[in-house]
């Protein structure tokens, strides 16, 4: 991908472990990449399709001067954090902070911290089988909406379907989900429980009736799996509630374990 570098910004600040750290101020040098696709400002050549890194570095800048961080990993963490969301191009960014004068009584050129973070694209599936349905899900959409490392991209058609395990329920309206965030898959089914128990979901039996459920189909091509996730999703693959949403609003996402596209894999399931 392509990016634009700001290399060794110099910002006078007051950061750091130490009392006079924080009093007396010292340099820090602040580098950072942004990824983005540069084609459309490359062919237009036009500033507004394009990073503006005067106003990057002024808004570095600034920012180095009205907070204050015990740590350069914090520092480099909320900068990377604050790129990411402030500039809607860039998709990943590498922060580098740099502290020239890093008060260790030994001589030493620099050290440093360097970090990548990026916008991760998550598919989550959601259903609901009790109270106004439709309702549930597009507030549960609505309280991802407000997180602000959260941006929802897409929402499919809601389908009606059969309840699936426990079948002597009420049916459920099911949909997918696209969003991109900058949480990691974790830290996204935090998010993800409290929204269904915002929603009042109360967790009784297993496939029991719920006002929402959220699952987290795919995060990136990662896979994951432990005590607390699975991903990609384990049944997802057998389940038409999730891949008919799915292959509306992404045919073709990939799944990373199975190697088989949305649309590959509803083929394969049509044909049983
Ligand atoms: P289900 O979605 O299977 O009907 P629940 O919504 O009650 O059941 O989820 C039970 C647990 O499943 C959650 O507490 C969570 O830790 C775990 N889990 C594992 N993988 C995932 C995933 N990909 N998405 C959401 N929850 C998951
Ligand atoms: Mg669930």
């Amino acid at each position: 991908m392509d990016y634009i570098t700001i290399q060794d910004l110099e910002v006078f600040a007051n950061h750091g472990v130490f009392e006079e750290e924080l009093n007396l101020g010292q340099k820090f040098l602040v580098s950072a990449k942004m990824f983005f696709d540069a084609s459309a400002a490359g062919r237009s050549d036009d500033l507004n399709r394009s990073v503006n890194y005067a106003e990057v570095c002024s808004d570095i800048t600034k920012w180095m001067k009205t907070n204050k961080c015990r740590l350069i990993e914090t520092i480099a963490e909320r900068l990377a954090a604050k790129l990411l969301k402030d500039y809607e191009i860039v998709r990943k960014v590498e922060v580098t902070v740099k502290k020239p004068w890093a008060p260790i009584g030994l001589p030493l050129e620099c050290v440093s911290i360097t970090i990548n973070r990026l916008w991760h694209t998550v598919y989550l599936s959601i259903g609901s089988n009790m109270g106004d349905k439709e309702k549930n899900l597009t507030d549960g959409i609505d309280i991802l909406k407000r997180n602000e490392n959260i941006r929802v991209l897409k929402v499919s058609e809601f389908v009606t379907t059969k309840p699936y395990g426990k079948t002597d329920q009420d049916d459920f309206l099911n949909g997918a989900v696209k969003l991109e965030t900058l949480l990691s898959p974790h830290e996204l089914l935090d998010v993800i429980g409290s929204a269904e128990k915002e929603m009042g979901r109360v967790r009784t039996e297993k496939w029991g009736p719920r006002t929402l459920d959220m699952d987290i189909l795919l995060y990136d091509d990662r896979v994951i799996d432990d005590d607390r996730l699975t991903i990609p999703h384990y049944d997802m693959q057998n389940r038409d509630f999730v891949l008919g949403p799915m292959k509306e609003i992404a045919p073709d996402a990939m799944h990373p374990v199975l190697n088989k596209s949305i649309y590959e894999l509803s083929l394969i399931r049509g044909r049983r």
